[in-house]
């Protein structure tokens, strides 16, 4: 295993009923924007029990609302509600949704204090420091308004780390960021909430929180024995779950252990110690930014592929993965590369029973896509990827044309 530290200041609240506590979790003389996205919390009545918990008896808070982030969440709609919270002088922002909202929420907290030089008593914020903010991953950057989040969908498990995903359309960008300033103070994780989801994207949280463990696994042994049996059980329970929740949508239990597991899936605690390799989602923040695919669907045409090209390099991994997560005998008499190869075969099966996309054929796409995501990974400094930095554009390219055929 690995040197690490490993911190993670959230404090869950977890249940049915349990967003009542705002009252509690957020000061009481907060000046609150609550940030959402595109409709779904105020037709859920989320948004109104959200309201009514931050406004209950003895509230001396002043409450904000900032609706209409973008699933991808997009760089110029943030920068609104940055100049709102200036101009509102708000010291909490309180993010009501799933991987959009709260990451989006996190880059407001981050950069509404970037404010125009020229004048500064100006209450905008400078677009041009915000971009510069973005593409440095934040680095710099030392305060950040108080955030907290009310989870409406399990997936990227946003609500439990301190990274964040920017969508820049009219620059072709969906960049990545993270910053410990953006550790949420609470993340509500009401199950209930999640039974309003359309079943599209119930099953591409199970397969973004899938892709979060393996990307965290599938590299090489450390001999981490606690991180590797605690990623199996984390990818074991999504397999079962996922097809749980197609068959039986209203059964809560389900819904609980599916929004629990996305979380832990990308908190921090099975990624210390060990060696990553991110490359599939970094490929995937292309193939959403040029084709607005949604972000789980990139990964699962991605994956696939990927383990087929580095079957060498993630050899070990893989058949351990094969083992302890498909049950595939790897006794010493079988082909090492048919295990492995099962393997794969029997993660694209998961993947389609959830109706998710395995090539970019299933996303209506063929091999002229290839060049431009290319050029868009060396435009984002995205050439060396993998646990040995070696994912250059020639390997990201196999990748792709393998997902192609
Ligand atoms: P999302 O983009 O936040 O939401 C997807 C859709 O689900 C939206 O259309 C939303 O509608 C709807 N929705 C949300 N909750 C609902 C509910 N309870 N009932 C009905 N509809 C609901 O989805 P996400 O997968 O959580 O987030 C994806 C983003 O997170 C991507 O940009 C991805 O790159 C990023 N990401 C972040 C991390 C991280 O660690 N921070 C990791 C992986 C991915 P409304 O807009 O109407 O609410
Ligand atoms: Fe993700």
């Amino acid at each position: 295993m690995n040197n690490f530290q490993y911190f993670n200041p959230v404090r869950i609240v977890f249940g049915e009923g349990q967003i009542k506590e705002l009252s509690n979790l957020v000061p009481n003389n907060a000046r609150v924007l609550i940030t959402y996205g595109g409709g779904s919390a105020q037709r859920t009545g989320t948004l109104d029990e959200v309201k009514d918990a931050l406004n209950a008896e003895g509230s001396k808070r002043e409450v904000f609302e900032f609706g209409g982030i973008e699933p991808n969440p997009e760089f110029t709609t943030l920068m609104k509600a940055a100049d709102m919270v200036n101009e509102n002088n708000v010291d909490f922002i309180l993010a009501v949704g799933g991987g959009s909202v709260i990451d989006g929420s996190k880059f407001v907290a981050l950069v509404s204090h970037l404010t125009e030089e020229d004048s500064p008593s100006s209450n905008k914020v400078s677009r041009e420091k915000a971009w510069d903010a973005l593409t440095s991953f934040t680095k710099g950057i030392d305060s950040a308004i108080d955030l907290g989040a009310v989870l409406t969908i399990p997936a990227t498990g946003s609500e439990m780390n301190s990274g964040g995903v920017i969508n820049y359309s009219e620059r072709q960008a969906k960049l990545p960021f993270g910053n410990p300033l953006t550790y949420p103070k609470f993340s509500i994780l009401d199950p209930t909430k999640t039974l309003t989801l359309p079943e599209r994207q119930v099953m591409n949280g199970v397969a973004d929180a899938f892709v979060h463990v393996i990307e965290q696994y599938l590299t090489y042994p450390v001999n981490a024995k606690v991180q590797d049996a605690f990623a199996e059980s984390l990818l074991k329970i999504l397999i079962t779950e996922g097809k749980a929740v197609k068959a039986n949508p209203d059964d809560l239990e389900v819904r609980k252990n599916i929004m629990w597991t996305a979380t832990m899936a990308l908190n921090g605690l099975i990624g210390a110690g060990v060696p990553q390799d991110w490359t599939t989602h970094m490929i995937g923040h292309e193939l959403t930014s040029l084709h607005s695919i949604d972000h789980a669907r990139t990964l699962t045409i991605v994956l696939p592929s990927l383990m087929r090209e580095l079957k060498v390099s993630k050899k070990d991994k893989l058949l351990q993965y094969a083992q302890n997560v498909w049950n595939i005998s790897t006794d010493t008499a079988q082909d090492e590369d048919a295990i492995i190869e099962e393997a794969i075969v029997r993660t694209e099966n998961f993947f389609k029973d959830l109706g998710l996309p395995i090539s970019l054929a299933d996303a209506n796409l063929d091999e002229s896509a290839i060049d431009p995501i290319i050029k868009q990974l060396e435009a984002h400094g995205m050439t060396k990827l993998g646990e040995h930095k070696a994912n250059d554009l020639e390997v990201s390219r196999r990748i792709l044309q393998r997902a192609a055929q």
